[in-house]
Parts: structure tokens; sequence; C-alpha cells
């Protein structure tokens, strides 16, 4: 199969910037290793899914990390220099390349806990005598506080900033907040940084999602949070074991004495080598080169396409979405009634996972949701025939 065949908008996409994943296309005698390993590879309409491997990695950025793996350097030197560079083009004090953004949620926590004292650090995750409660907003607290926990952090849950305010006392260590969540929590961004000044105490905001839009790279450590992160490997299409710490140096170097080479400590595990450094590097600095006004149109277009070819189906429904945060990106909901396709959601989904090519897609038993950003060009118009093909033959 080769996606890029047929692209819905002419072959300006392939040449124009870094869009295509050429290395998708296996070169003549290499190994297909899984097709060898009896593993099913898939059209990913569904998005940045942890299950099914998150993002594809452009050429430049798998050329980063071969290139890692051919000579040794020093790790913290490495992590040192690519910090400087990370802060740089992002405008903010200090960063550095952590395991995912849920491990830079651990180290992050932990530095805040544990500061430049080496006793300290080795002492996590027991926080005796360490300051260690972590206030969350109820609606921000979807699991993900997991990672401040596995760091020994007891997790604050409140409602409301009378709450917040209620609750700091002389063991607060930090406030987190779920960009994710903003739109449900009461406390918005900029408050929510106002309390932490107000009370001596650093923020931390999760956009592990968050980009696009590229703004909220520079957005959230302009706008007073201490500590941000990032995965890497979501819309920034690095490395899905990597992901970025950004923000206050003081935290971050702190965050750093937790992790390897240091051994005896709770981010040992949590191990980030030059390869995925590199990586990380590269798939930031193409990120932030990217059009991507050009991109979001493209996406658009996608939506649309298959968003009419569904449509042209009696009885379907469609709904054009673009979620407000987190995976703000072109995304479509199809429904339909089910008197006259006789078909639930989830047994269209299988359809579309089971047929050729294989499509994942989200959804429910009502519905299904799809975007087109994990898609390689030309993708989108055989989920939009597939599609069309499996509601038409319920
Ligand atoms: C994906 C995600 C995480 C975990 O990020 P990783 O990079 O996979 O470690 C944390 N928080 C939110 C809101 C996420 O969407």
């Amino acid at each position: 199969m080769l996606p890029l065949a047929g692209s819905l908008l002419g072959t300006e996409w392939l040449h124009g910037q870094s869009q295509s994943i050429s290395n998708t296309v296996l070169e003549p005698g290499a190994r297909n290793f899984f097709k060898e390993l009896g593993l099913r590879t898939f059209i990913n309409a569904a998005g940045t899914y942890t299950s099914m491997t998150g993002s594809l990695m452009h050429k430049e950025v798998t050329s980063a990390i071969s290139y890692g793996a051919t000579e040794y350097v020093n790790l913290d030197e490495l992590h040192d220099k690519v910090g400087e560079r990370i802060a740089e083009l992002l405008g903010c004090e200090y960063a550095t390349v952590s395991s995912g953004a849920f491990g830079a949620m651990t180290i992050g926590v932990a530095g805040v806990m544990a500061g430049m004292d080496n006793k300290k650090v080795e002492q996590l995750p027991d926080v005796t005598g360490l300051k260690h409660e972590v206030i969350v907003q109820e609606s921000h607290n979807i699991g993900y506080t997991h990672a401040l926990i596995n760091a020994g952090a007891k997790i604050i849950n409140v409602k409301n900033t009378r709450e917040l305010e209620k609750a700091i006392n002389n063991k607060t260590a930090m406030l987190w907040f779920l960009n994710a969540s903003t739109e449900i929590g009461s406390i918005k961004h900029e408050e929510f940084v106002a309390l932490g000044k107000k009370h001596g105490i650093p923020t931390f905001i999760d956009c592990a999602a968050d980009v696009p839009p590229v703004e909220n790279l520079f957005k959230f450590t302009k706008l007073g949070f201490d500590l941000v992160c990032f995965s890497g490997g979501k819309g920034i299409r690095g490395p899905q074991s990597a992901g970025l710490l950004l923000g206050k140096r003081k935290y971050i170097e702190a965050a750093r004495l937790h992790t390897p080479p240091r051994g005896a400590t709770i981010g040992r595990g949590m191990k980030v080598n030059k390869e995925e450094v590199l990586g990380m590097l590269v798939a930031l600095e193409l990120y932030l080169q990217r059009d991507h006004a050009k991109e979001w149109k493209m996406w658009e277009a996608q939506i649309k396409l298959i968003s009419d070819s569904a449509k042209s189906v009696k009885g379907v429904e469609t709904e054009i979405h673009v979620p407000p945060h987190a995976n703000h990106v072109p995304s479509l909901k199809v429904r339909w009634d089910q008197n006259i396709i006789k078909m639930t959601a989830s047994e269209a989904r299988n359809k579309l996972k089971n047929g050729h090519p294989s499509i994942e897609t989200v959804g429910s038993e009502k519905e299904i949701g799809i975007t087109t950003w994990m898609m390689e060009p030309g993708q989108e118009r055989q989920v939009a025939s597939r599609l069309k093909e499996v509601l038409s033959n319920a």
C-alpha cells in the first residue's frame, strides 16, 4: 500500500514540507518487522493514543535517533545542552526532555518537594518532613495525578478558590492544573497562577495533549506557571516515550536530580537516553517550523471529505467540531438513524478495524469519532470510501 498516492490536496503537501512519512514505505529488501511479528498495522483515524503507539515520526526525527545511536556522550552534558537549546527555542527559563508528560510530572513535583538537597532526593517517595501536598481542582483530577502520587505527593481536591485557599497550609508543595479540564474547572489559568504567587507556592500545568496550537508551547510559561509539561509523541510527533518539562530553572534543575545517571532516585526508571533526547529536539524544531495554518486547512479539507462521503448515505448525520483544549484539531462525529442503518456505531467501528486497510476510530454505541491529523496524506480518501461502504452495506 502506498498511502501517499492520490493525496486529496495534490502533491504540494508531499514536497512543500516534511508532511509525508516516507519511511512507512519499505525499502526493497527491508524487514517488515510488524508483519514478521504477526501484528496488524492500521490507518489511525482516532488520534494520539498511547494504546495505538501515539504518532508517527518524520524522517528527520528518525534520522536524529539513528545518529544518536552511533556515538557516546556524557548523559548529563547532553541533557544540559539540549535543555538550554529547547529553552531558547521556546523562550522560557529552562527545559528538559522527560520520559513523556507523565514522567515530567513525576520528576517535576519531586524537584519541587526535594529541592537541591541530595538527602531529600534519595528520601523520596518518603515525604517525612517535606512539603508534599498538591492542591488540584476536583474536575482536573482525572487520573494523571498518579504521576504526582508516584513521587510521594498527596493530592488535595478542591472545588473553587475559597476551598483552595483554605486548603493551603505549611505542607502545601504545589498547585497542579490540567489544561484539558480548563472549561470545567471553576478556577481558570490567570487566577490559578495568581493564587500560587499570592501564597508563594509553585504552579504546574499539564499540557500533554495541548499542541496544536503551537502558541501553547510559549503561552503557559509566559503566563507565569512555574512548570509546564507536554507529551513528545502527540502533536509534536517526537518519540512517544519522550516529553518536555519547561519552566523555572530552579525547579527543573531540581527535577533533574531525580533522573539518570543518578541511581538512588524515584526517577531512575524514567531514563531518557541520547536517542530520545535528539529525537525530541529535532521533532520540536520541525514542529516550530511547520506551516500550521496550511496544515489546519488540510485537516479541515480531509474532515470535510470524510463527512461528505458519510453523509451521502441515507440516514447518516455528521458533526464537525474542534475540542477547545487538548486534541484541538478538526474532528468528526458520525451518527445515524439505527432504524435505517441497522448497525451500532461499535459494530461499524469493528468493521472498519477488521477490514482492509484496517482503520482505527474512537466512539461509542451511538457515534464514530474521527480525526485526520495522525493520518498519512491520502489515507483520508481510504477512510472516506471505507466508511461509506460499511454504512451502505449495513
Ligand atoms: C497523554 C497525557 C498524559 C501522559 O503523557 P505521556 O506523554 O504519554 O506520558 C498526561 N496528561 C494528559 C492530559 C494526557 O493527555
